[in-house]
């Protein structure tokens, strides 16, 4: 698939964090939508058709953790697979077992730099193939 046909969606509640992330994909030639929560994300997933979710952790209504679980086992289908890289500020090491016990694919700490989004999201749209 072209990267233009390529849909991915950023949930964070900071909107320089959104803005950041969504100009770095546009940069790497993929669509972008950005949400604000992950309630806001889950009714968005059911009427798109998103390839890939880029998820923070720490936001109000619906975090990260409790997204990625509904996500796993609410939805059906390939949507219920969908890759997502988690976003966080915090140590990668102090969140290990709930990244596992989430469903997260990956993560991504800041800064959010060009080649480490883009080698991430090149992974796993390469395992969905
Ligand atoms: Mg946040």
């Amino acid at each position: 698939m072209k990267n233009e046909n390529i849909l991915i969606l950023v949930v964070d509640d900071i909107i320089s964090n959104r803005l950041v992330l969504s100009e770095l994909i546009e940069v790497l030639g993929y669509q972008s939508y950005c949400c604000k929560n992950g309630e806001e994300a889950i009714e968005f997933l059911l009427k798109n058709e998103v390839s890939l979710i880029l998820m923070d952790i720490e936001m109000p209504v619906m975090n990260g953790i409790e997204t990625t679980i509904h996500i796993r086992k609410k939805l059906t289908g390939p949507k219920s697979k969908l890759p997502i890289i988690a976003l966080t500020a915090h140590n990668p090491a102090d969140f290990q077992s709930e990244f596992k016990t989430a469903g997260f694919d990956d993560l991504l700490t800041k800064p959010y730099l060009l080649q480490n989004v883009n080698n991430a999201i090149v992974k796993l749209l390469k395992d969905e193939e």
